[in-house]
């Protein structure tokens, strides 16, 4: 039994991190499949998953036995050198991704930044604009990340405040509007960057078809159709890939969170020779990006992820909770929308006092942008494992 407290062990870190974060009252202190335990033993699901980065559940067996099986051998060579797992992970995401080229990071922000590079780049050796007049397209209430370029195109207040100058080149555009798309593009433009739904902002769904024109529009005016599908990949939302759900496959996919099986960080970006082909020896790297440990714990994600048919796990599942979800009588819902296990519920009043009373019933979920709570539990819950946790839901919002 452990003797230190929650109490203690949350006053011990806010009293010395820094409180660029605002934790729900709870520590996690270990962890299983769906479910997670406090030091004081109670036992919570896990309805955030790491913002998707735990699609596979907590300490999947396998992926933890592949982790181990890795640390024995070797976890870090620097790009200096080559290692035998690299090749491996970049055929296996290949592989997934339908693109013949990958370029490995470790965090989401530094993936996105990668495809700005490539961008950027692209645009003046294959497009012919001038060095230093590139733009990139993005829209409202994006999240790619939080590095000074990145917050640069961001549109949310707390997250540039005090941290100007800002990188230019970007141009902020409607979400889910093809006209405002094709009416910013000049002859500058070198690419469109864009979530395929955006989940920091509450699980916004576009209307049905604006993928597709995107996808028409970037091919018709040479732009790249750049795809973060950083939280909305791997089976997500009901499709290995969120683009899937109109057909539609983007210039560069930026991924990452479940890339790394909840394990380890690993980030990429895949796209086609044609694109990549802008890098040379030392115009960009990271000296744990494609590191043996997380390509290992990487391949092994991705050969479970298709064994197991994640993506037709999370459609079902997904399906059968918002059937549940919309059972609940409260006249301050709003509205539940989701694709597969990315499910948002809408309230008309501010949503953080639900969420803690949630939290204290054993249900670990958090509100993004006051009025939404994401639901987003490992794709490998049980049925069962919904249930419990739709009787503590309902209980909490029934009205
Ligand atoms: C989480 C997220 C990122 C940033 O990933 P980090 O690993 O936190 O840097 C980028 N894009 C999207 C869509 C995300 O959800």
């Amino acid at each position: 039994m452990n003797m230190i407290s929650s109490q203690q062990i949350i006053e011990k870190t806010l009293r010395l991190g820094a409180h660029n974060y605002h934790p729900k009252e709870v520590v996690v202190e270990r962890a299983e499949g769906a479910i997670v335990y406090d030091p004081e033993g109670r036992r919570y699901f896990d309805m955030l998953s790491a913002y998707s980065a735990l699609n596979f559940g907590h300490r999947h067996p396998e992926i933890v036995a592949e982790a181990k099986n890795q640390l024995d051998k070797v976890t870090l060579t620097s790009r200096a050198f080559h290692n035998a797992v690299l090749g491996d992970f970049f055929e296996k995401l290949c592989e997934v991704t339908g693109k013949n080229m990958i370029l490995p990071m470790n965090t989401g922000a530094e993936a996105v930044e990668t495809a700005m590079k490539t961008a950027r780049r692209w645009g003046v050796e294959k497009k012919g604009v001038a060095d230093g007049e590139q733009e990139i397209i993005v829209c409202e209430n994006n999240f790619h990340g939080r590095t000074i370029t990145i917050i640069s195109m961001s549109t949310d207040p707390s997250a540039r405040r005090a941290y100007g100058p800002f990188t230019p080149g970007f141009k902020v555009i409607k979400y889910g509007d093809e006209l405002a798309l094709e009416a910013a593009i000049t002859e500058n433009t070198v690419a469109f960057l864009m979530e395929p739904i955006q989940g920091e902002a509450g699980v916004l769904i576009p209307p049905e078809g604006y993928l597709r024109a995107v996808r028409e529009i970037c091919t018709k005016h040479n732009i790249l159709f750049i795809a973060d599908e950083v939280q909305t990949g791997f089976a997500r939302t009901g499709k290995m890939f969120a683009c899937q759900h109109e057909n539609v496959v983007p210039d560069i996919y930026v991924l990452g969170k479940a890339l790394g099986g909840g394990i380890m960080p690993i980030s990429a970006i895949a796209a086609d020779k044609d694109i990549l082909q802008v890098f040379e020896p030392g115009s960009h790297g990271s000296t744990f990006g494609g590191n043996p440990l997380a390509c290992a714990v990487a391949i092994k994600s991705l050969e479970i992820l298709e064994r197991d048919n994640y993506a037709e796990m999370s459609a079902q599942k997904g399906a059968y909770f918002v059937d549940k979800l919309r059972q609940i009588k409260n006249d301050e819902i709003m509205e539940i929308r989701g694709k597969g296990l990315l499910i948002g519920m809408e309230f008309s009043c501010d949503a953080a006092p639900y969420v803690k009373k949630l939290i204290s019933a054993g249900v670990l979920a958090k509100e993004t942008h006051e009025h939404t709570i994401r639901l987003a539990p490992p794709i490998i819950i049980t049925y069962e494992q919904i249930d419990e946790a739709y009787a503590i839901i309902s209980q909490v919002l029934n009205k």
